[in-house]
């Protein structure tokens, strides 16, 4: 009961977040409005300063990949967000409660200023992705739901939120179930930090030969990431490189980073990635498909 009433309850704020949002176009943070500016602005400096010159505008599978942002981040990921969040909190809570450790939190940052503990959380959240990057790489049925979006060939800044569904579902624990109970965050520094995360993703997929200059070892960028989607990997990298979502610092400390060269012209995909399902519906249901 109390779970089925967290999830009710998580959606009807969900539902009515939402609307307020479409309805509110001032209203901040609004996440509706928000993802509309920024694909617009990258899209536009795509268009003005193009990376690889004669890829088409819309190039192929762009539209598909416009669907896939708003599926993902409306109809998935938020939702995803408002009710694991609450749900696995509550069973996470009851896990560890059964341990003999506190049901609500472990560690109090409270007492620090406010933008020491934003920045403690945005290092650790970024952590947190990075490490569950490298996990759907490297376990193979986790690798099956994450091809999905390695399985864009012509890059652009869409193909940001080209993934499977079932990968909202992996980062969103990992993110605010596991960080919440240890951390004790609060929401509102979350939005922040999506906010600005799904600006860096958008340019690291963005046809956009740019890499920051020095802070390139500190953001992720166009120029790193597209490595990360290299068909061809080097002998010694098995599982790929480049994991970085919003920081590069993190590939920089554990060695995973690789730009041999100039990355424009790469062929992009994986292994067989010819034969890989074109549809959405196809990639829907390809990795729950015996091998
Ligand atoms: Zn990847
Ligand atoms: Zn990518």
């Amino acid at each position: 009961m109390e779970f089925w009433e967290a999830i009710t309850r998580a959606y009807e704020g969900y539902a009515s977040y939402l609307w307020d949002a479409i309805t509110h176009p001032l209203k901040f943070p609004n996440g509706f409005y928000f993802l509309m500016i920024v694909s617009l602005v990258v899209f536009g400096l795509e268009l003005a300063f193009p990376w690889r010159k004669k890829q088409r505008k819309f190039r192929k599978d762009f539209w598909q990949d416009a669907f896939y942002m708003f599926f993902n981040y409306f109809l998935f990921q938020l939702i995803v967000f408002a009710a694991l969040t609450k749900t696995t909190r509550i069973l996470f809570g009851k896990l560890v409660g059964t341990m003999g450790l506190p049901t609500d939190y472990l560690l109090d940052f409270s007492g620090l200023p406010g933008w020491l503990q934003f920045v403690v959380y945005f290092l650790l959240y970024d952590f947190v992705q990075w490490s569950v990057h490298v996990i759907l790489h490297r376990v193979p049925f986790l690798w099956e739901f994450h091809k999905v979006h390695h399985s864009v060939r012509e890059m652009g800044f869409a193909a940001h939120l080209r993934f499977h569904f079932m990968e909202s579902v992996v980062y969103q624990i990992a993110k605010f179930t596991l960080l919440a109970y240890i951390f004790n965050f609060k929401l509102t520094d979350a939005f922040y930090i999506y906010f600005f995360a799904t600006l860096i993703g958008h340019l690291n997929h963005a046809n956009l030969g740019w890499d920051y200059g020095p802070l390139k070892y500190i953001l992720n960028n166009p120029k790193m990431h597209i490595w990360h989607h290299a068909k061809e990997l080097p002998a010694d990298r098995p599982y790929g490189m480049n994991y970085a979502i919003t920081l590069s610092v993190w590939d920089y400390i554990f060695r995973t980073n690789y730009i041999p060269k100039s990355g424009r012209d790469i062929e992009l995909g994986f292994e067989n990635v010819e034969n890989y399902p074109t549809s959405f519906w196809g990639h829907v249901v390809k990795p729950f498909k015996r091998r």
